[in-house]
């Protein structure tokens, strides 16, 4: 993995990249920010650059022994720790599903690499045993390369289980460097907080989404511009827009919840048809449609609210105005409520859930507000 592979964020590349030509590389950080602005890519493009034997003022060489080890997830002193589940405690043995799914891409959720290991939506984990494994690992002195690093993927999974890290983590053995990826800072703990030098991800910018769209994506300007629109700063929302531009969302969720709010004015039919035809229909047609739709839902809510509260929203005239009015008509805090039942919604397909029975347990819990 290359710099020139992260999408965006140039101020954090210059810096880390600064710090290691002025040999002044932190040895434990945390890289912070919210889901899909590119802290793993990040941290793989700084762990290559660190061992690269050629290293450029902007990247990595990308072609010398160690970038192409690197580039493999094969370098003997890198060390990736991600959340496992069940028996398997130890990161490593699942090092081959790692390998084929970060050659892929690099920009993922959690719940999607969870979902690589297990189907029966355990809870990830990263255990003791993998932490004593750090330990050990870190213990031992010989390398080739310049520096050892080690990437922890999910901190939040650590739990109380970090613990064990502090000591290392305080005094890391010489040119040693930890890299420690989260979302939600308040899941980390304050020890482990207070022992590591905070790298701070921001949302990609619109332009940046855009142009990556366009460039790598061959996808048309207007087009490109409306999914990093949704999108909102999250590259991993605006891969699973690719594709979708042809589908009227709007109209989608609009006939959604206009089934669900008729069914008050009918409450002797057990589910109205409509409803269970609309789910049946959304829930047969594939993941990447479903988790492109609920997007766009928690996009046009997002925005509806926005606009209502007399902001510039994203939406389109056509899209406002309907937002405005069932804002008005729901209200605004049980569309907040909706939101909250979209997201869970999300969570579960992306977790590979059953879609036409999430869909329609989502439309309940909607209905029952
Ligand atoms: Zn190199």
């Amino acid at each position: 993995m290359q710099f020139s592979q992260v999408i965006g964020q140039e101020e954090l590349k210059k810096q880390l990249i600064q710090s290691a030509q002025n040999d002044k590389v932190s040895q434990a950080m945390l890289f912070l920010g919210p889901e899909g602005t590119g802290k793993l890519s990040m941290a793989l493009a700084f762990a290559q650059y660190l061992n690269c034997e050629n290293p450029g003022p902007e990247d990595s060489c990308g072609t010398c022994a160690s970038c192409v080890k690197a580039k493999k997830l094969a370098h003997p002193d890198m060390f990736y720790t991600y959340p496992t589940v069940g028996a398997r405690t130890l990161a490593r043995s699942d090092i081959e599903k790692w390998r084929s799914f970060i050659a892929e891409d690099t920009y993922y959720t959690y719940p999607e690499w969870i979902a690589q290991l297990d189907n029966e939506n355990k809870q990830g984990n990263i255990t003791a045993e993998e932490c004593n494994q750090i330990i050990r690992q870190h213990s031992l002195r010989h390398f080739e390369g310049k520096y050892k690093v080690q990437i922890i993927w999910g901190a939040e999974y650590l739990a109380k289980e970090g613990n064990r890290l502090l000591k290392l983590i305080e005094e890391p053995p010489a040119n040693t460097v930890f890299i420690l990826i989260a979302q939600a800072q308040e899941a980390i703990l304050p020890t482990i907080l207070s022992r590591t030098q905070l790298v701070k991800f921001s949302k990609l910018a619109l332009e940046d989404i855009t142009k990556q769209l366009q460039n790598q994506h061959q996808i048309e300007s207007n087009d490109a511009l409306r999914m990093a629109q949704i999108a909102d700063g999250n590259w991993i929302e605006a891969k699973a827009l690719i594709g979708q531009t042809a589908n009227n969302y709007f109209e989608d969720f609009r006939q959604w919840l206009l089934f669900i709010i008729q069914q008050k004015s009918r409450p002797s039919l057990p589910f109205a048809q409509g409803l269970v035809n609309w789910t049946e229909q959304m829930g047969s047609s594939g993941r990447q449609n479903q988790k492109a739709f609920l997007q766009y839902a928690l996009f046009f809510i997002r925005e509806g609210l926005a606009a209502k509260n007399g902001l510039r929203s994203k939406l389109q005239p056509a899209e406002e105005s309907v937002a405005i009015k069932m804002v008005d008509t729901i209200t605004w805090e049980k569309m907040l409520k909706i939101s909250q039942i979209i997201n869970n919604l999300h969570y579960q397909i992306v977790r590979n859930a059953n879609g036409k029975i999430a869909f329609l347990g989502a439309s309940m819990k909607i209905k029952a507000l």
